[in-house]
């Protein structure tokens, strides 16, 4: 029998009136993301959203895989559909849970009716089936505690289905539900983190990245798109902004003092950062820094990049370890990647002894030696956008 697969709302449930809306941005994420792996039906009843396949040529797995990655799901879980009879119940809970029963020693049968002719109630059938599953499975005890496993039994309008527990879902809210940000993404561990995070929170994110050919590879630049890439399937399509930014390093080295660089170079892709996301209807700035890790990420630092900054700069990374960082990464699957041996704009052009704690005036003193509006323009200018799909 068919395999669907159900995705339990997590947040969104609170939402009061909001639900709707939330519900709605939740299929069609759903939808879009599950568009390459064949025809699939999606609707939502009582908080729980079903994707069902229409054929057999779906790819299923490929479904499974997407839908695990898609924000605003607490829960997924695969059932079976089986018939609307207490026995093909049993039978298909055999089968479809079999191994999993083996290796439990407690379980419970919970069962729930939408169709409400259906001859038994809920307690009737999960008494009947739990007893019929003990039968089968004699080494089980039930527990209506803390069992550890749990059958579900949905009987629905045209069928019925079998399934565990959810396993966790991405979480988070709907990408599309929250305004938009315009992510600082490096090559490094932490930016692809704090992108996710941001997508996660319902923002809609687009990416840029600043980079200086000859000092930095083409495969440095097509490192970071490859980051990007693999963000995609949680936060959906989105664009790339690739800022040549050699000519303002070079700049900066011929006419600023060695020990401000970071935080001027910081300043820079700041600007350049604001810019493009006024021109794109971006409310927001991410970067991946976080309190202390480096010279540049001093709250002093901080300040001094942000007062170049005409809107809100995000973030979320921002009281984390580098171990917690490390192990999202390693979970959404963008660790291998970030730790592949490419030099990065910022490292090339690191001082030897960066000033942890820089005045506003001295950077400000500084880039009067510095065409500021020029060089942000000509960088604008020649901005190339790689767009990135599902
Ligand atoms: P990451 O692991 O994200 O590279 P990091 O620990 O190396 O972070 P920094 O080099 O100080 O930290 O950069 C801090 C933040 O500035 C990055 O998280 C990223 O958001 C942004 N950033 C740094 N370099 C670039 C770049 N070449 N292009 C785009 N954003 C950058
Ligand atoms: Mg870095």
């Amino acid at each position: 029998m068919r395999e669907i697969i159900l995705l339990k709302q997590g947040e969104m449930v609170l939402k009061g009136l909001n639900r709707r809306g939330f519900e709605e941005k939740l299929m069609g994420n759903a939808k879009r993301r599950l568009k390459k792996f064949g025809s699939f039906k999606v609707y939502t009843r009582q908080s729980t959203t079903y994707v069902e396949p229409l054929d057999e040529n779906c790819d299923f797995e490929g479904a499974w895989e997407a839908m695990g990655k898609l924000f605003g799901a607490v829960g997924v879980c695969r059932a079976r559909a089986c018939e609307k009879d207490a026995d093909a119940m049993v039978q298909c809970a055999r089968e479809y849970l079999g191994d999993r029963l083996l290796g439990v020693k407690t379980f419970k049968v919970e069962s729930k009716r939408a169709d409400k002719t259906f001859p038994m109630t809920s307690i009737q059938l999960s008494q009947y089936v739990g007893g019929e599953l003990h039968e089968a499975f004699p080494h089980l005890t039930a527990d209506m505690h803390r069992p550890e496993l749990t059958v579900h039994l949905e009987v629905r309008e045209t069928d019925a289905y079998v399934h565990a527990d959810p396993e966790p879902g991405a979480g988070g809210l709907p990408v599309g539900m929250g305004g938009r940000a315009l992510s600082l993404l490096s090559g490094g561990i932490d930016s692809p983190v704090a992108t996710w995070m941001m997508a996660k929170r319902g923002l809609i994110v687009d990416c840029i990245h600043y980079y200086s050919y000859p000092y930095t590879s083409p495969e440095a630049k097509e490192k970071v798109l490859d980051l990007a890439r693999l963000l995609v399937p949680y936060t959906g399509k989105m664009c790339v902004h690739v800022v040549p930014f050699t000519k303002i390093q070079e700049e900066l080295r011929r006419s600023c003092p060695e020990e401000l660089f970071t935080v001027l170079m910081r300043r820079f892709m700041m600007r350049i950062a604001c810019r493009v996301a006024e021109k794109n209807d971006i409310q927001a700035l991410a970067t991946g820094e976080s309190v202390g890790q480096v010279a540049s990420q001093t709250l002093d630092a901080m300040v001094c990049t942000d007062a170049v900054c005409d809107r809100p700069v995000l973030r979320p990374l921002v009281g984390m370890d580098k171990e917690e960082i490390v192990r999202v990464s390693r979970r959404i699957g963008t660790f291998e990647t970030s730790i592949l041996p490419y030099e990065d704009c910022c490292t090339v052009f690191t001082p030897k002894h960066p000033k942890t704690k820089p005045h506003l005036e001295d950077l400000v003193e500084a880039e009067k030696a510095l065409d500021v509006e020029g060089l942000v323009d000509e960088a604008v200018e020649n901005i190339e956008r790689v767009m990135l799909d599902l």
